[in-house]
């Protein structure tokens, strides 16, 4: 990747003209060691280049929560609340997946995702056809950590996704042991029990036992809507932290979207644990759900990450516009001291990785790490006259998902220039339109 600025979100902030050598995969070197690492190729090998003159080069970007199960479900669930649109619209829409509607849900995903620059993603699968959404995520070439999602009870679940405890998590190991660390290591599986509302005590249990013996995340909801926090207190007697910290969920390899409502003792319950949360201010504001206060997460040192929430609720998937509102509603909030551009394009790289427990492996531009990177192109009077003043700035309050340029998972060109390598984004969208006509004619909608 020849010419660009690199903005590397590496521990120092490097932000850096030059050059970036991606070889086998891997960031081989940076801006001054390019030339001497070229010249040491193995028979003067001259790599294939990319020109970034004119863009940032960034790591790739961390989708930090996502259901691309829900991608189809786009439009079809307007105008609700949190538990009525999961009640009347979501859960019915879910239960009428088939294998092919649900690969053609997750391609249409992957396909504006890549076309964003997203290289990673934590997806919440639904109950069913798991396996399907491993396969497609697989031959999509994104790096994904994804799991079923688990329910065992609750009200308004179709009884095609309630599944018992003991059968829901047998299921979901039987997918650890086919899918966690495949695809060349670019697939992870986790555990989603959904949220409290959905779960019984019982499968809290079985989850945590799980993870702690074999290592997986847990992904899950907590803290998201009001009514769903009096429903949730109603249930078990406590908000959802309590809970967890109580049935031990909360660990560093807890993963729980939303956390819009934790007040300043469930967040400490969430730091002393070492648990991440996931900021989804798209869907939090389209849902009426409310403001998660991040800069507060981020002053106690919790682990935070950037998501947009599945297609249903937000209707855009793309992280550009997640960055736009984690900032505005910090500066909203925090008038004097909210979050600045570099904490929020932190969200939704390094710090995202690290929520996920990929920091070691992804999130930034560093020698030895996988070669999962964006070229964001800001060379366009939209960005002009400044663009690359401040980087940060330019990409959270002028940059789009439509000025990404290159998208690289393992080094692996899967979006160059308004292209897919590993989609066929035309089909993509016709099968999305078919599978959707097929499942909205299955669904049973009250
Ligand atoms: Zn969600």
């Amino acid at each position: 990747v020849h010419g660009g600025t690199l903005v590397c979100m590496d521990a120092a902030r490097t932000v850096a003209r030059g050059d970036l050598l991606v070889v086998e995969g891997r960031i081989a070197a940076l801006g001054e060691g390019v030339p001497a690492a070229l010249a040491a190729l193995p028979g003067g090998r001259v790599p294939e280049s990319f020109d970034a003159r004119g863009a940032l080069v960034l790591p790739g970007l961390v989708h930090a929560h996502l259901h691309l199960c829900q991608t189809l479900f786009r439009g079809l669930a307007e105008h609700s609340d949190l538990l009525r649109w999961l009640r009347e619209s979501i859960w019915p829409l879910e239960a009428a997946h088939t294998e092919a509607s649900l690969a053609a849900s997750v391609r249409l995903g992957a396909c504006e995702l890549l076309a964003g620059g997203v290289t990673c993603v934590n997806d919440m699968g639904t109950v069913h056809h798991t396996d399907a959404l491993g396969e497609t995520l697989a031959a999509t070439g994104l790096r994904a950590v994804f799991g079923p999602a688990l329910m065992d009870q609750g009200e308004g679940v179709p009884a095609r996704l309630l599944e018992g405890a003991e059968r829901a998590l047998d299921r979901a190991l039987e997918l650890a042991r086919r899918f966690h660390g495949a695809a060349g290591g670019r697939l992870t599986v986790s555990l989603a029990p959904r949220f409290i509302l959905s779960c019984s005590e019982g499968l809290w249990r079985d989850v945590t036992e799980a993870s702690r013996e074999h290592g997986l995340l847990v992904h899950t909801h907590l803290a998201e809507s009001p009514t769903e926090g009096g429903e949730v207190k109603a249930a078990v007697g406590s908000h959802a932290a309590p809970y967890f910290a109580a049935h031990d969920v909360l660990s560093p390899r807890f993963v729980g979207a939303h956390g819009v409502w934790l007040d300043d003792t469930e967040l400490e319950l969430v730091r002393r644990a070492d648990a991440a949360l996931v900021h989804c201010p798209g869907s939090n504001l389209k849902l009426g759900s409310g403001t998660a206060d991040v800069r507060a997460w981020r002053r106690a040192r919790v682990r935070c990450g950037l998501g947009s929430d599945g297609a249903a609720c937000n209707n855009r998937l793309d992280t550009f516009a997640e960055m736009a509102l984690a900032a505005g509603l910090s500066r909203a909030k925090h008038r004097d001291d909210p979050l600045r551009a570099r904490d929020v394009v932190a969200l939704a790289t390094c710090d995202g990785a690290a929520a996920l427990g990929l920091a070691d492996r992804v999130g930034s531009l560093e020698v030895g790490k996988h070669a999962d990177v964006a070229v964001i192109d800001v060379a366009q009077a939209h960005h002009a006259p400044f663009a690359e003043r401040d980087p940060y700035t330019t990409l959270v309050y002028a940059a789009r998902a439509a000025d990404v340029r290159l998208t690289l998972v393992d080094g692996r060109p899967l979006y160059v220039r308004g292209g897919h390598a590993a989609l066929d984004a035309e089909r993509c969208v016709a099968d999305a339109a078919r599978e959707a006509a097929l499942l909205l004619a299955r669904a049973e909608l009250p």
